[in-house]
């Protein structure tokens, strides 16, 4: 390859779903690209020209895709890897690194971008209101790499914290005991009437919201498209007749500044 021109690599977003929700620089890094990689569906969401070439894998091969892309690179093409929402939440983005950082000689000298997008906890909060408006966490609820002992005890130490908090991947046919199991260690360590959100397909014509309370939540209402929302002690709902109710967590924390309710 000496001499030859390395190509790059850039990690792109593509946003909830909503074509109006890809970033302008997300639809240009895709327009100068060679090839794109990524994982099936992902790679379908992408309009290809027919000098585009596609490279659709399975899900969980993320490391090998990563390796894909950067000998692409490496032998001077440019090379889109898409993930959906942003790249750098639990995504192709920290797997594209994870590579290089073992193998850093092989791909010297080749481009790297990270073109970022809507995740699905900030589309999902958007449409209900602003239940993310204080401090809030993010959790990926998948064990497939990391122990569970893990999970129990961040979810454990962000309830204690009163973060607000997002769940993603909360479950899957083959995990299907973890969020019953989320939801009892919620239930011990949060009050009853704590708002939780199921927030499917979010931005997809078949976008489903569920708003309800920790007491009342069950554990079939989560699924792998689903990003759930669970407040601090202080998201609260506003009623609006017909519609859906806002939900949001307000600014403050201890005490509400003038004007406030
Ligand atoms: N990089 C992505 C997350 C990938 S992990 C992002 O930033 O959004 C996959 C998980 O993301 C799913 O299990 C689900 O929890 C969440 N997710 C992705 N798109 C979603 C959508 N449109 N609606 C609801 N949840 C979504």
């Amino acid at each position: 390859m000496s001499g030859r021109e390395k190509g790059h690599v850039s990690i792109i977003g593509l946003g909830p779903g909503a074509e109006g929700a890809v970033t302008p620089d997300a639809q240009a890094a895709l327009g100068a690209a060679q090839d794109i990689i990524g994982y099936g569906p992902y790679v379908a969401r992408v309009q290809l020209r027919p000098d585009q070439e596609r490279h659709a894998s399975d899900n969980r091969v993320e490391i090998e895709r990563a390796r894909h892309a950067l000998d692409l690179a490496a032998g001077g093409r440019r090379v889109a890897v898409v993930s959906s929402g942003d790249p750098g939440v639990f995504a192709m983005a920290a797997a594209i690194f994870e590579a290089l950082e073992a193998d850093p000689a092989r791909w010297e000298g080749v481009a790297i971008t990270v073109i970022p997008g809507i995740t699905a906890m900030l589309a999902a909060a958007a449409r209900l209101g602003a239940p993310l408006g204080h401090d809030f966490c993010a959790i990926n609820l998948s064990d497939n790499l990391k122990p569970w002992e893990l999970v129990e005890k961040r979810l454990r130490h962000a309830a204690r914290g009163d973060f607000a908090m997002a769940f993603y991947n909360p479950s899957s046919r083959s995990r299907p005991w973890q969020f019953a199991r989320t939801l009892e260690i919620l239930r011990e360590e949060c009050g009853p009437d704590t708002v939780i959100v199921f927030a499917r397909n979010v931005t997809r014509d078949d976008e489903r919201f569920a708003i309800t309370t920790l007491a009342e939540a069950r554990p079939e209402q989560a699924d792998m498209r689903t990003v759930v929302i669970v407040g601090s002690s202080l998201t609260r709902l506003i009623e609006r007749g017909a519609d859906r109710p806002i939900v949001y967590t307000p600014r403050w924390a201890g005490m509400p500044p003038e004007g406030a309710a």
